[in-house]
């Protein structure tokens, strides 16, 4: 038997993580504050196994994604999941997008994303989208959905196998370092580990304060909202439409995704969430909104964002403006095709103190406890692969320094 493991958060993340770990022989307890797994951002996202066309090259986010997302097809494979090789256009809709569609493209290349196609007439792009407007775009064949709530269930499974402990509704209140252990208080459990992996999403930044971590990066809520389009009107859809993104912001902007279940959904927006887990303007935690108020990076961010934010609240209330964002790639859109869904999810993207964005995944150390501090997208496409990273560069060998 190895080391006593202990893992906070049961997303799939936290999860693959334990799978690894439990494989090679450790001994792996999961702390899950809610009643299920993949309660959070797992359960509540886009369903795409990206390919790498957006990440620096030689980033984490670069390395892992590509890792990750044979791994995941294979994983899928192997458990009988749908695996759904829908592909996916990155479109610019007029000329002054051009220039940031190359970067994308140059981007694609860099990362080895396999078999991308560049598009510059219009006849290619409605063999592959007929319904799409733009005047060039890239084509990834090999990005993919699938349903990662049931994937994190399946790992799950292979965790229980192979003797590991997946505790639900324990919520970790309070750690503290013993001599080189670990003790993790939850209300209704105590545990000692030789090791301690944070994994736990929104709330990254609040477990990672227990153990005395640097309270930055920090966590500022920012929630996505989804419609759906009408079942009569899904054969405007393929595939994966996306735009191309704005690169001061870190999210991919609006795009139509046609999930392995066949539904089509138009989403994600991104607009401040007043609760690290408010998936509705009407869950308001004064407590996270006023740690973010206080937060002073908040305020240059929002210095530097305010006209985009301003334009992302106004289409997350009024459905026109939402519309109209949706129709630029797909203009035989009506308004009436658009469903407001209850699906929503909240994304967990840390900042530094000055307001600046951490792009890439991060971890921290501090003595025994490892802190995954930044898992955004696409750490659900790499997850099996962040695991692996873990273990190899974290959990290798003991360490007391933090970097
Ligand atoms: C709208 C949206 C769309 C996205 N689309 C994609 C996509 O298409 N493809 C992709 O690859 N990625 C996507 N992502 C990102 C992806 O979902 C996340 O990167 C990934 O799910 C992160 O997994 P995680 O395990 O780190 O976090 P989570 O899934 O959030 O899990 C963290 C867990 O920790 C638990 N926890 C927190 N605090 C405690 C505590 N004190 N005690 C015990 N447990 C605790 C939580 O309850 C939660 O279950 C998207 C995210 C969002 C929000």
């Amino acid at each position: 038997m190895g080391d006593a493991l202990g893992i906070i958060g049961g997303g799939i993340v936290g999860i693959a993580l334990a799978r690894a770990l439990a494989a090679r022989g450790d001994e792996v307890t999961v702390l899950e504050k809610e009643p299920r797994l993949a309660a959070h951002q797992t359960g509540h996202n886009s369903g795409v196994v990206h390919a790498g066309l957006y990440y620096a090259p030689g980033s984490l986010k670069a390395t892992l994604c590509a890792a990750g997302r044979v791994r995941i097809r294979d994983f899928c494979a192997e458990k009988g999941l749908p695996y759904r090789e829908v592909g996916k256009l990155v479109v610019a809709v007029d000329d002054t997008e051009v220039a940031a569609l190359n970067e994308i493209e140059r981007r694609s290349l860099a990362n080895a994303v396999p078999d991308l196609e560049r598009i510059d007439d219009r006849s290619r792009l409605h063999e592959i989208e007929p319904h799409v407007a733009g005047v060039a775009a890239v084509h990834s064949p090999h990005t993919a959905v699938v349903d990662y709530a049931s994937i994190t269930e399946a790992m799950a499974q292979d965790v229980r196998v192979a003797g590991g402990h997946i505790l639900l509704g324990h919520e970790v209140t309070a750690m503290r370092s013993e001599t080189g252990r670990v003790r993790v208080m939850t209300a209704r459990s105590e545990h000692v580990f030789d090791r301690v992996v944070v994994c736990a999403g929104l709330q990254s930044d609040v477990v990672a304060r227990f153990i005395g971590a640097d309270p930055s990066p920090k966590i500022l809520p920012f929630r996505g909202e989804y419609w759906a389009l009408r079942p009569e009107r899904m054969d405007l859809v393929r595939g994966l439409i996306y735009p191309v993104p704005d690169p001061r912001f870190p999210f991919l902007g609006v795009h139509f995704t046609r999930g392995v279940y066949d539904d089509v959904h138009v989403g994600p927006n991104a607009v401040p969430a007043l609760a690290r887990e408010g998936y509705r303007w009407s869950q308001v935690s004064v407590g996270d909104t006023w740690e973010s108020l206080r937060w002073p990076g908040a305020w240059p961010l929002a210095r530097q964002h305010w006209r985009m934010g301003v334009d992302e609240v106004t289409a997350s209330l009024l459905k026109p403006r939402y519309f109209r964002k949706a129709r630029r790639f797909v203009p035989e859109l009506r308004m009436s095709d658009l469903e407001r869904t209850a699906v929503a999810g909240v994304r967990a993207q840390a900042w530094g103190r000055q307001g600046e964005l951490l792009d890439d995944f991060a971890v921290d150390q501090v003595g025994a406890v490892t802190l995954v501090r930044n898992a955004p997208s696409p750490a659900a496409t790499s997850s099996l692969a962040i695991a692996d990273h873990l273990i190899e560069h974290h959990l290798a060998g003991r360490s007391s320094s933090l970097h």
